[in-house]
């Protein structure tokens, strides 16, 4: 007898075959599928290239190249097998050969996976018809039981394998159940839970998640689940997982039936509920993971054999049959390094090992999936707060406390950022007088002193603020408390058609939007991704903070804590008016659950927090360096140039004649006045004249259109403009006085509003919404674009600046007719 040809690989040149069945996991599959490799069809080797990698293949008439690897991964049967086949009587060799790779296909292998004692082989014995001895022998010798049975058109194949409580490279027991999946390849891997006991359970399950093969998970134990009086609504959680679940008693043999239907189903690709999911282990350690797999794919053949996720994430864990497995191929010693350097960056950053971040992860996805699905017995009746955790995440209690947090957060970035702040503000002041001294007076003088550090240094004072901003929402992540929020948001999040899980960019974006567009990525909906990009411009970045303790100190010195949250809350309450509306118009889609993973508390460690505070605030300096300095010296040249003005009156003459007759009064307003004329008369005088018509309404100057065009950039420079704009007005050496008493002093030098404040309190409120609501700044606009497409980042830069233009018109006209 031939050796049985089983594997595409294994045909040589003008050979063929017909495809039985693809093995492997879910990229790999779809992808193979796709190109035509489904039961049936007949595939010719064409010719292999001269390393025998890549294979030419030709299948339903096209020509296809396939990997080794891949060609590895496909069943087939083929003549040689065909012959031997005298039994049954085909009509021709062709058609018997379809007939047989079809009924080949037909046949599934299932292996049986899951802790001991909840049940395997009691499935095993009933689905089979067997009589195996239930009960877990540990210590005895591992192996796997085999039965074979049919339904329908169907042979099942099933494989009982040793209880694991996990499957690493711990016992031999695991390092068995690993190599079955891995190198047995059954078609489908039926995870036994003990229904009453999930919480364990239910780590087993994360780590074929991370496999990305196909499960079907028996609930075994149902029965006890109803005994204990445990609410757990299994359908909603397979969906939020993406693994369909099957309730079963196998004692009795209840859902057994129903187990095997399902197993089928999901065998034909024909579960809805199929789905691969990610968990998500946070951004470090996704970081990580993408890192290592961009290694890995530089050999494509790894990633068929296995999920190159899983590769990373088990090399992140240290293990050593990943190495083992991966040593067979060339670039190891890269991917080794690359995973050498980034366990080494995690571990020094948590202090902790890679792999208890990873399992804490993992816990803290069970966590989160069994929070929203199930209900144990004593949480019903009385709604008792035993732990902090509940506390905080409190049907009730818990909003009040977060706001409260929220608004503790906001006093302190003003109450300790006051004290650096006042630091750098003199600091800033003090370079610039001593540059005024000491440069000989020209325009290059003037770039420096009126430019660059009127403008950088109005936007540099606000780093501490900025950067405790950013402690405060570091420690929340890292103490685990923003996972919770999220968790309770997302009921109310539900409601204007989002996710809880979109809580955490829309959070984020109180720090900068940008990195907050690329956090939608952790929701797999696309969306729910647009949607949380559409409202994230609302979250009030800390590029707008400068503007506002600005205007807050300057207009309303009493009530600053209150009127920085009053201006947050606008925000969020923006956010939730058009996620409203555009969920009701633009995405009227269907919900895909998905777990809010509940990581367990930790006490974060100051280094760590200090790192994601700095990360954060890096960027923030970043721009300050490049994007604010280069629209700052714009600014500033178009509000310099250009310098022949033709004026009204000559006021050198008035001062020269002022100071000859000791008026010194007359002279300093002589001097005013011609700068503010100059400054009219320059480019930027008339481009503000040429928006001020449109402004007007709002309650604006001139200056603050120019300004709120320039901050069009980023929105730091709305600031930086003000004070390259109302400084000018001074004489220059008193550009001490800082720009907060510039806009109070502020007054309109003409026209009907003449002697008149410029910034009354309801000037600056709608300053401040429109601030809030106009135009994201360039970089988030980018990144909408890049994480959409430039289609939605146009939408964004539309709407957001109309909605501006029309809710400040009616702040400022409702609020004239009041006041
Ligand atoms: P294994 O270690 O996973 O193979 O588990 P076994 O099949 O040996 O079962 C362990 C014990 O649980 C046996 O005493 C079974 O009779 C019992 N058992 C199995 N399924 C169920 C069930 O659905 N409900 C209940 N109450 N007991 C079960
Ligand atoms: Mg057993």
């Amino acid at each position: 007898m031939n050796t049985q040809i089983k594997y595409l690989s294994e045909l040589n040149p003008g050979e063929e075959g017909y495809i039985a069945k693809v093995l492997g996991h879910g990229r790999f599959r779809k992808r193979i599928n796709e190109m035509g490799f489904v039961a049936g069809k007949k595939v010719t080797v064409i010719k292999r290239a001269p390393l025998q990698d890549p294979v030419e293949y030709e299948i339903m008439g096209y020509r296809i190249s396939l990997r080794n690897s891949e060609a590895e991964m496909i069943e087939i049967v083929s003549s040689t097998e065909q012959f031997e086949d005298k039994s049954q009587n085909y009509g021709t060799i062709d058609e018997g050969l379809k007939t047989s790779a079809i009924k080949k296909g037909k046949e599934i292998n299932i292996a049986l996976v899951g802790n001991p004692n909840c049940g395997k082989t009691t499935i095993f014995n009933y689905a089979s018809g067997s009589h195996e001895h239930v009960g877990n022998y540990s210590g005895v010798t591992i192996d796997a039981k085999e039965a074979t049975l049919k339904y329908g058109e169907y042979t099942i194949n099933i494989t009982d394998l040793p209880g694991t409580y996990s499957i690493t490279e711990y016992s031999p027991e695991e390092l068995y159940v690993r190599k079955h999946i891995i190198e047995k390849k059954p078609d489908i891997v039926v995870n036994v839970l003990d229904a009453s006991n999930l919480d364990r359970n239910l780590f087993l399950t994360t780590q074929l998640i991370d496999m990305d093969i196909k499960v079907v998970i028996a609930l075994n134990m149902f029965d006890e689940l109803k005994d204990k009086d445990i609410d757990f609504r299994y359908d909603d959680f397979g969906k939020m997982i993406g693994i369909p679940v099957v309730p079963t008693i196998a004692s009795k043999g209840t859902g057994i039936k129903e187990l095997i239907q399902r197993i089928i189903r999901v065998y034909e690709d024909a579960d809805p509920s199929v789905r691969h999911i990610h968990i998500n282990y946070g951004s470090e350690i996704e970081n990580a993971i993408k890192g290592i797999q961009s290694v890995i794919w530089e050999n494509p053949s790894i990633g068929d054999r296995l999920s190159s996720r899983f590769l990373a994430i088990k090399l992140l864990e240290q293990d050593n049959e990943t190495r083992k497995f991966l040593s067979q191929y060339n670039n190891y010693n890269e991917i080794i390094a690359e995973a050498e350097k980034r366990i080494e960056a995690l571990e020094k950053e948590y202090s902790e090992q890679s792999e208890t971040i990873i399992t804490d992860a993992k816990y803290g996805f069970i966590d989160g999936a069994l929070k929203e699905t199930r209900t144990l017995p004593h949480e019903k009746p009385k709604r008792q707060i035993r732990k902090l955790d509940d506390l905080l995440t409190h049907k009730i209690w818990g909003f009040p406390i977060f706001f409260a947090f929220l608004f503790i957060i906001f006093e302190a970035t003003f109450a300790i950022g006051q004290y650096p702040m006042d630091w750098i503000d003199a600091g800033v002041s003090w370079i610039g007088d001593l540059v005024s001294t000491h440069m000989p007076d020209g325009p290059l003088k003037d770039l420096i002193v009126d430019g660059v550090i009127c403008g950088v240094g109005g936007v540099v004072v606000f780093l501490p603020n900025i950067l405790i901003l950013f402690f405060f929402i570091s420690l929340m992540e890292d103490t685990g408390y923003m996972a919770r929020a999220a968790f309770l948001m997302d009921k109310i999040m539900h409601k204007i058609g989002l996710h809880g899980k979109s809580f955490i960019p829309l959070i984020m974006g109180f720090g900068c939007n940008v990195p907050a567009v690329m956090a939608t990525r952790t929701l797999e909906n696309r969306s729910d991704r647009l949607l949380t990009m559409l409202i994230i411009p609302f979250m009030s970045c800390s590029a707008r903070l400068p503007l506002y303790l600005l205007l807050i100190a300057a207009i309303f010195p009493s009530n600053q804590g209150l009127m920085l949250f009053v201006v947050y809350l606008a925000g969020m309450l923006m956010a939730v008016v058009m996620a409203k509306i555009f969920s009701k118009t633009l995405f009227r889609k269907k919900e895909v659950p998905f777990v809010m993973e509940l990581p367990p508390y930790r006490i974060p460690t100051a280094k760590s927090t200090l790192i994601h505070m700095w990360e954060k605030g890096k960027q923030y300096l970043k721009k300050m360096g490049t994007v604010i300095l280069t629209a700052s010296i714009i600014i500033w040249a178009l509000g310099y140039f250009p310098r022949d003005t033709e004026y009204s009156q000559d006021y050198d003459a008035i001062i020269a004649q002022a100071e000859a007759n000791g008026d010194d009064e007359t002279a300093a307003q002589a001097a005013v006045d011609k700068e503010a004329e100059r400054q009219e008369a320059s480019y930027i005088g008339r481009i503000g004249h040429a928006i001020e018509p449109i402004i007007k309404p709002l309650g604006f100057d001139w200056k603050i259109g120019v300004s709120l065009f320039s901050g069009m950039a980023a929105k730091e420079i709305v600031v930086s403009t003000m004070g390259i704009l109302y400084q000018a007005d001074e004489e220059a050496d008193e550009n001490s006085v800082s720009l907060q008493k510039k806009l109070q002093q502020q007054t309109y030098v003409h026209g009907p509003k003449a002697g008149e404040k410029v910034f009354t309190p309801l000037v600056a409120l709608t300053l401040m919404i429109f601030v809030l609501i106009y135009f994201p700044c360039i970089a988030t606009i980018v990144a909408i674009a890049k994480e959409s497409r430039w289609k939605w980042a146009i939408f964004v830069m539309v709407y957001t600046t109309l909605l501006a233009y029309l809710v400040s018109l009616a702040v400022y006209q409702i609020g004239s007719l009041i006041i």
